[in-house]
């Protein structure tokens, strides 16, 4: 598979820790809409994992002096740079051409790696088309990457300045590997970003201007640690990233010294921690999870450290909360019923269900219902109806515990307002369960 053991040890340049990164997706077909660009956010999330900073992200046309320019800038800009994209055989594959012509060098046929090519469309019993040949280049600069699963090769090119450029074919399932098994284990023994603690915080019930306003200064751009928050479907995130304090402060672009260890005092972990106790001092109630936990996993170990399990009654949310729930909760939630419209209402306009006049809200009937017929510790019954552009939620627990009713607003109806009120109650279970 191997077309030469070609290794970025084998190079001299200065050692030059990196820490700022760019990444490049190459192809048309990027930018006129055709193909997502999942392989950016994916180097993405790999290298912030590192403790690289990315810098940007730009996706290209397959044009020659666009791609170029690009390279170029981001040499100037970042310690590395990763493109994805344009290592094809054909015409319009033009990041080796535009890296070639970016750093100056020109390329030329390496024997070994045209002898694998060759020997790749040997065993298939096709003839070498022409067109393959520049698959075989090298730069005098450039280390190719083997490429497993396709004929494009990647390039790894040692800059005079000590930069990286890692040149990576387009499809996923080329470039996983060839990034993962290859190159990340190459940059890392060169000197691959900072140690990072990062955690992220779940919350529900505040939006995130509300969030901002209780965080206040913490949220202030190029502290240490950084605390950002990002709005998701089912609350907003709060990511707390925490650097040693010897890199921190406003970037340079000098070479970083290698092997300074940080003191105690800095040690990116005990920031983490103090920086998290700060955040949960301020809007701790609305944590609900930490890190990539989802709802019916939260829920879920609520269940089993009492050993519950749980039946579901909703009306008018169309399924919202099972398509929330129910996967992940398994023997827990040995029922669910769906309700389309309360008794006497229309599907689309279900008007608000009163109370009884006794003051016991209908639902808890539901839920006692729900819960004897699926004989499961905890019965949870919602309703929700549009009221106005909004949609009123009542969500009625009955538990061992006792019994539980609660109404909430969601701002917005319609499928929103269902995915909103099927949030709400999750919150509300959760909150109880605890
Ligand atoms: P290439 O021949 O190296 O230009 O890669 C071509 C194929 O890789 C495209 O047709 C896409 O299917 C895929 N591809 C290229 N760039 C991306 C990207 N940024 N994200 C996801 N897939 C991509
Ligand atoms: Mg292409």
């Amino acid at each position: 598979m191997s077309p030469r053991n070609g290794s970025a040890g084998d190079t001299i340049a200065p050692m030059r820790t990196i820490l700022r990164a760019e990444l490049l997706s190459i192809g048309s077909e990027l930018t006129v809409g055709e193909t997502r660009d999942t392989n950016s956010g994916e180097l993405a999330a790999s290298l912030t994992a590192e403790g690289v900073e990315v810098l940007r992200m730009t996706a290209l046309p397959d044009d020659l002096p666009s791609v170029r320019d690009a390279f170029a800038a981001a040499i100037g800009r970042a310690d590395l740079v990763v493109s994805t994209g344009g290592l094809g055989p054909t015409p319009d594959d033009l990041t080796r051409e535009s890296i070639a012509a970016a750093i100056g060098e020109t390329p030329s046929v390496d024997p070994d790696l045209e002898a694998w090519l060759r020997g790749l469309f040997e065993r298939r019993g096709i003839s070498f088309p022409a067109v393959n040949l520049k698959q075989a280049w090298v730069l005098p600069s450039a280390t190719p990457i083997p490429n497993g699963n396709g004929t494009a090769p990647g390039w790894w090119v040692d800059l005079p300045d000590g930069q990286v450029i890692v040149a990576l074919p387009g499809p996923p399932r080329e470039l996983r590997p060839m990034w993962s098994d290859w190159a990340l284990p190459r940059l890392r023994t060169r000197g691959l970003g900072v140690a990072t603690a990062t955690v992220t915080l779940r919350t529900t019930g505040l939006g995130e201007s509300a969030i901002a306003e209780r965080l206040g200064s913490l949220l202030d751009r190029g502290a240490n640690p950084t605390i950002a928050t990002y709005a998701r479907a089912d609350g907003v995130d709060i990511r707390i990233s925490a650097r040693p304090e010897a890199a921190a402060g406003p970037p340079d672009h000098g070479p970083r010294l290698q092997g300074d260890a940080p003191g105690p005092a800095s040690d990116p972990a005990a920031l983490l921690a103090a920086a998290e106790r700060e955040v949960i001092a301020r809007i701790g109630d609305h944590v609900w999870g930490r890190g990539d936990t989802t709802w019916p996993q939260a829920i879920a170990e609520a269940l089993d450290t009492r050993g519950w399990s749980l039946a579901i009654h909703e009306t008018g949310l169309r399924g919202a909360l099972p398509a929330l729930l129910s996967e992940g909760l398994g023997d827990r939630l040995p029922m669910v019923l769906s309700t389309i419209a309360p008794a006497g209402a229309s599907a689309d306009e279900t008007p608000s269900v009163g109370d009884s006049a006794s003051g016991r809200d209908g639902l808890l009937d539901d839920a006692q219902a729900v819960r004897a017929s699926s004989g499961a510790d905890v019965g949870l019954a919602v309703r929700a109806t549009t009221s106005g552009g909004d949609m009123a939620v009542t969500i009625a627990l009955v538990d061992p515990g006792g019994e539980h009713v609660e109404r909430r607003l969601a701002f917005i109806a319609g499928p929103m307002g269902r995915s909103r009120a099927a949030l709400l109650a999750a919150a509300v279970l959760l909150a109880r369960l605890r």
